[in-house]
């Protein structure tokens, strides 16, 4: 039997969670005040996913930087390949709200999209 306690972050009351499971199969789930705790829970143990947000570079902007986001939850272990690819990116102003900056983060086919527009110089 396996076990790991949680923070819930479905909302900020940040239920402590408690998650119990044998052989990928989920017994027990506490602490939650939902079913968004659980659902939360069971994604966490089964297929762990984020939103990643963070900004790449601008050329040519009235900014210096483009705050940018996957377009959906991506699995956890492609986070660091995304932000190295992310790192790597470098976009030509202007640039708008929903413009696709990278098609396919770290080998997924979520897109990396910008979340505010950077107007040219
Ligand atoms: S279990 Fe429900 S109430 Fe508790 S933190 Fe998660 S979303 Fe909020």
């Amino acid at each position: 039997m396996e076990k790991k306690e949680l923070i819930c972050i479905g909302c900020p009351l940040g239920c402590m969670l408690s998650v119990e499971w044998e052989n990928g199969l989920i017994s027990c789930i506490s602490g939650n005040n939902c079913r968004i705790g659980d659902d939360y829970a069971r994604k966490e143990i089964s297929n762990p996913t984020r939103i990643l947000t963070t900004t790449v570079k601008v050329l040519d902007g009235t900014a210096p930087l483009v705050s940018v986001k996957t377009k959906t939850d991506i699995p956890k272990n492609k986070i660091f390949e995304c932000l190295r690819e992310i790192k790597s990116c470098t976009v030509k102003a202007p640039v708008h709200i929903g413009d696709v900056i990278l098609e396919k983060a770290a080998g997924t086919d979520i897109p990396v999209i910008a979340t505010k527009t950077v107007k040219k110089i």
